[in-house]
């Protein structure tokens, strides 16, 4: 297979259309076996309940190239699985999760060809997503809906290298305490738009939100879970409206059975945090992007491991996560899908 002529180490995070995507309608009940289409625009009627009441959810996972040249996807189980939690906060009919991985599957082989190299820290983002389709004026979910995959071809997180973030602590809420912080819902990326916006003209790379009850613990960034850690022990945030990622829950494994380091999860106050070494935001996209520092209004929290390179112990749970998702570490049973 010829891949496509594409300057992999300079493309950025953008949107690259690629051949073919996914598409199944639910109608009647019943999801369709769904197939795939080279139709890249959706074309619905005004009153879409995704239109006027948002009811729509969304995934994210790569496919990429291992050492070996295989295509693989990392632990896409738990992205269809995710999706079905969403769905059901939603009034949305769930795909089956076989029916999800299968689709993954056709849409990495069809877009084969813009797989990046394996080496060249690019990889296939794949966007699993959802919407009710037909017209609602009343408010109540929709009665048919359209599920779809596309991939696209997406570079280096960090261009020439890491760089530690600076973030704020932000005076914005995220996610009220029994909403819906918990789903992957296009919802909760709308309401952050304002404050990712106003962040990067004060000069910051991201919000933390804190939990919205207390403003007292840490809860989780727009689109990444936070990871901390002070000598052998990796600490994350519990809180009920932290999106659950999937990356975090892998690096708490990677730390406990390869790196042999302790794991808590549990609640982390905003007044502890000059008691940590090292920090970083964690999700798909990034994997870990490491915290130099963390302003919180007039207070400065700047972590030893400083505002030039990673932290060592981020950086090992850097390098195991992703010698594991490339083929040179050997990965737990179950997290790599093979595809081609
Ligand atoms: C998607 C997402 C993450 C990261 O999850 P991964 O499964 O690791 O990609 C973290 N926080 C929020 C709010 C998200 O939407």
């Amino acid at each position: 297979m010829e891949k496509k002529n594409i300057q992999w180490d300079s493309i950025g995070f953008g949107y690259i259309q690629t051949e073919q995507r996914y598409v199944a309608n639910y109608r009647d009940g019943k999801w369709d076996n769904g197939g795939l289409t080279d139709e890249a625009n959706i074309t619905l009627n005004e009153c879409a309940c995704v239109f006027q009441y948002a009811q729509t959810c969304f995934e994210g996972l790569k496919a990429y190239t291992t050492k070996d040249g295989k295509i693989v996807a990392f632990r896409p189980d738990l992205n269809a699985q995710r999706m079905v939690d969403s769905c059901n906060q939603l009034k949305m009919p769930a795909l089956p999760v076989e029916q999800f991985i299968d689709a993954v599957k056709q849409v990495v082989k069809a877009n084969a060809a813009y797989v990046p190299p394996y080496g060249s820290g690019a990889t296939l983002y794949l966007r699993p997503f959802m919407m009710g389709t037909n017209s609602v004026i009343g408010v109540k979910p929709a009665s048919e809906y359209q599920f779809r995959i596309f991939a696209t071809p997406v570079g280096p997180y960090f261009k020439g290298g890491v760089r530690p973030l600076t973030v704020r602590i932000s005076d914005l809420d995220r996610a009220a305490p029994h909403g819906t912080g918990h789903i992957k819902a296009g919802l909760n990326y709308a309401m952050s738009l304002y404050n990712i916006v106003d962040a990067h003209e004060q000069g910051y790379d991201e919000n933390i939100y804190l939990d919205p009850q207390t403003r007292t613990k840490l809860e989780e960034t727009g689109g990444a879970n936070i990871i901390l850690i002070k000598g052998n022990t990796l600490v994350t945030p519990k809180s009920g409206s932290i999106l659950p990622s999937i990356t975090r829950r892998s690096l708490l494994y990677v730390a406990k059975e390869y790196l042999g380091m302790e794991v808590e999860e549990r609640e982390v106050y905003l007044s502890e945090l000059d008691t940590f070494e090292e920090c970083g935001l964690c999700g798909t996209a990034a994997v870990i992007s490491p915290v130099g520092k963390i302003v919180d209004h007039g207070r400065e929290i700047c972590f030893p491991s400083g505002m030039t390179d990673m932290g060592a112990k981020t950086k090992k749970l850097y390098e195991t996560l992703t010698g594991i998702q490339m083929g040179t570490i050997p990965a737990p049973e179950g997290w790599i899908c093979e595809i081609m």
